[in-house]
C-alpha cells in the first residue's frame, strides 16, 4: 500500500540540488520527504487529512542554511538603536539624539568605523551626541570592538589600560582611555556592567529574531556561540515553542582553555533539543582588519595586525587537534593571511570525523595564491559572507580594509570563486549581527561583487563572482555537506522536509531581482514556519 503523505507541495519548478531535474510536486510524511514527482504521479500518497500547498509559479529549493551566525551574542550586540545605516558622523550624532533611554543607557550596535572619515575612532562624538552624563555602549559593525562614553568607562571602573590575556586593548591616548575597545575582552568589561535584559525579554527577543530570519528563508544555521545562558535560554523557549529554524551551536574556545574546559567543551557536544545541538567548537586566531587584530604576514599600513589573537598560538593547535581528535568538528575564525595559513597548517593530518563533518574556516578575508587550493586538498570547508565584502570594502579601495590592507593585499579579497573552482565546499552565510542575515541579498551580491540595487557601485573583484548555482550551493548542498548532513541541503526522498520557496527562480532571474523577491514559503521538518499572503508567485 502506498504511504500517505502529510503533506503535498506542488511547484512549477523544483531545484532539488541532486541533479534530478523535472519535478513538479513533494510529498512529505513524518517530517521527510516520502516522493518526488508531479502532481499526478503523487496523486496515491493523497488522502482526505493531506494537506496540499500550490505554490504556482514558486520555485521551491532545499531550505536555506546560514553558514554563521550569532543569534545569542547577538542579543547582546544588537540591542537599541540599530546605527548600521550610518554613514558620517553628522548621521551618527542625529541617530544617537532619538535613541531610546534603556534602563538608564543608551545602546547601539552596527556602527561602520568608515563613518569617521579617517579621523580617530573616539567617543568624543557620541558625547556631542548624548551628553557627559548618559552611559552608552555602541558596537562597531564587526563586534568585537566597542565606543563607550567616559560615563560607562566610570561605571566600569575603566580609568586607564588593562592587561589582556588576548589582544584586547582599551586604546588609550596619554593614559586616558578614547572610549574605543577592541576585542572582546576589552567589551565585555564595560558590557558586563549594563543591565541586564529578564530572561523573559530575552526570550521573546530571541523568538522574533529566529521568525524573521524564517521569513527570509532560512531554515538552520550554524550558531557561533553558546555562551552564557544559551543553553537555558533555547531549552526555555523549545519548552514553549517549536523552533523556526535549526539551530546548531559550536561553543568558544578561548585563549587559556586548561585540559578540564576542553573536556567540558567534549561534554557539551550531547546537548541539544529538537530543533538544536550543540556540534562543534568555535576558535578565533585572529580579531578583525579593520580593528588592527587581524594576523597578517606582514604589518598593515597602521602597522598593526601583526599577531595571533592566541599569545602563543601553539596552545590553539593544541586545543583544536585535541578537540578534533575527540570527534568535534571545529571552527577557527581566520581572517589576516597568517592566520589562515597556520589553521591549516594545524588542520593537517586529522583523521575524518566519525559524524561525517568538516573541520572549517570562517571568513578567509585576504588569501595568499599559495593557499588556495589547500581547503580542497585538505578537506576543511571555506564558510564565507559574501556581504562582508560587499558591504564594508570598495573597488577603489578607499575604505578602511582596503587601506589598511594595501593593494596587493586587498586584491586578494574574498576570494570565494578561486576557492570554489579548486574544488572544495564553500558555505555561505551572513555572520548576523555583523552584517545583515538576508540570504537573498547575500546570495545576490555573491553573483554581483557588489550591494544588490547599487547599480551604480563598481563591482570589487568581479572574478571572484560566483554563480547563481554556487550561491545556492553555499546555502543548501555544500551548507549540509559542511555540516555532515546526508539528509539536508537536497530535495530527495529521506531527506528532512526543509524547504524554501522563493517568488523568483533564484538560479534563473538577475541578482538584483532575487535580493527583493518573495520568499513564499519555509518549512521544517514538514512543518510551515512561514507563508507569504497575497504573493503572486
Ligand atoms: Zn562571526
Amino acid at each position: 500500500m502506498t504511504q500517505r503523505a502529510d503533506t503535498v507541495i506542488l511547484a512549477k519548478t523544483i531545484h532539488t540540488l541532486t541533479g534530478e531535474q523535472g519535478h513538479s510536486a513533494v510529498a512529505i510524511s513524518d517530517g521527510r520527504i516520502c516522493a518526488l514527482g508531479d502532481a499526478d504521479s503523487l496523486a496515491t500518497y493523497i488522502s482526505a487529512s493531506t494537506q496540499i500547498v500550490d505554490l504556482g509559479g514558486a520555485t521551491l529549493t532545499p531550505g536555506l542554511i546560514d553558514g554563521h551566525i550569532h543569534p545569542v551574542l547577538g542579543l547582546d550586540i544588537s540591542a537599541g538603536v540599530d546605527l548600521s545605516g550610518v554613514d558620517n558622523l553628522d548621521q551618527l550624532v542625529e541617530a544617537l539624539r532619538t535613541a531610546p533611554v534603556v534602563d538608564g543607557w543608551v545602546r547601539g550596535w552596527g556602527l561602520d568605523p568608515n563613518a569617521f572619515g579617517g579621523r580617530p575612532v573616539t567617543s568624543d562624538v557620541v558625547v556631542t551626541a548624548v551628553g557627559p552624563d548618559l552611559p552608552t555602549l555602541l558596537y562597531l559593525f564587526d563586534g568585537h570592538s566597542a565606543l563607550a562614553t567616559p560615563a560607562a568607562l566610570r561605571i566600569a571602573g575603566v580609568d586607564g589600560p588593562r592587561t589582556f590575556s588576548g589582544n584586547a586593548e582599551i586604546v588609550c591616548q596619554d593614559g586616558i582611555p578614547t572610549g574605543h575597545l577592541l576585542e572582546l575582552e576589552a567589551v565585555s568589561v564595560v558590557s558586563a556592567v549594563v543591565p541586564p535584559e529578564s530572561a523573559h525579554q530575552r526570550r521573546r527577543r530571541l523568538t522574533e529574531l529566529l521568525g524573521s530570519m524564517a521569513a527570509a528563508g532560512l531554515t538552520s544555521a550554524n550558531a557561533m556561540d553558546f555562551e552564557g545562558d544559551s543553553g537555558e535560554l533555547v531549552t526555555a523557549l523549545e519548552a514553549d515553542i517549536e523552533l523556526p529554524m535549526r539551530l546548531r551551536f559550536a561553543p568558544f574556545c578561548m585563549p587559556g582553555t586548561d585540559t578540564e574546559q576542553l573536556d567540558h567543551i567534549v561534554e557539551l557536544q550531547r546537548r541539544g533539543g529538537r530543533r538544536w545541538r550543540v556540534d562543534g567548537v568555535k576558535f578565533m586566531v585572529d580579531g578583525t582588519i579593520d580593528g588592527g587584530t587581524a594576523w597578517l604576514e606582514t604589518p598593515d599600513s597602521h602597522g598593526e595586525s601583526t599577531a595571533p589573537l592566541w599569545p602563543d598560538p601553539a596552545e590553539y593547535r593544541h586545543a583544536l587537534r585535541y578537540l578534533a581528535q575527540r570527534g568535534v568538528p571545529t571552527v577557527t575564525h581566520a581572517i589576516g593571511d597568517a592566520g589562515i595559513r597556520y589553521a591549516l597548517d594545524s588542520l593537517v593530518d586529522l583523521p575524518e570525523l566519525p559524524s561525517g563533518a568538516r573541520h572549517r574556516i570562517e571568513h578567509i578575508e585576504t588569501l595568499p595564491d599559495d593557499l588556495v587550493d589547500r581547503f580542497a586538498r585538505q578537506g576543511v570547508v571555506a564558510s564565507m559572507q559574501p556581504t562582508h565584502c560587499t558591504h564594508y570594502t570598495r573597488a577603489d579601495h578607499s575604505d578602511n580594509w582596503s587601506e589598511r590592507l594595501g593593494t596587493e593585499r586587498a586584491d586578494r579579497a574574498f576570494r570565494t570563486r578561486d576557492i570554489r573552482d579548486a574544488g572544495a565546499i564553500l558555505a555561505l552565510g551572513s555572520d548576523w549581527p555583523i552584517a545583515p542575515f538576508d540570504a537573498r541579498s547575500i546570495m545576490a551580491d555573491a553573483q554581483l561583487r557588489r550591494r544588490a540595487g547599487h547599480l551604480d557601485d563598481a563591482p570589487i573583484l568581479p572574478g571572484q563572482a560566483l554563480t547563481a548555482r554556487m550561491a545556492l550551493e553555499g546555502y543548501t548542498s555544500h551548507a549540509a555537506r559542511a555540516q555532515g548532513a546526508s539528509d539536508a541541503g537536497a530535495i530527495a526522498v529521506g531527506c528532512r522536509a526543509d524547504l524554501t520557496a522563493f517568488a523568483v527562480d533564484p538560479l534563473r532571474c538577475p541578482p538584483d531581482e532575487l535580493a527583493d523577491a518573495p520568499i513564499v514559503l519555509t518549512m521544517v521538518g514538514g512543518d510551515v514556519v512561514h507563508r507569504a499572503d497575497h504573493v503572486d508567485a
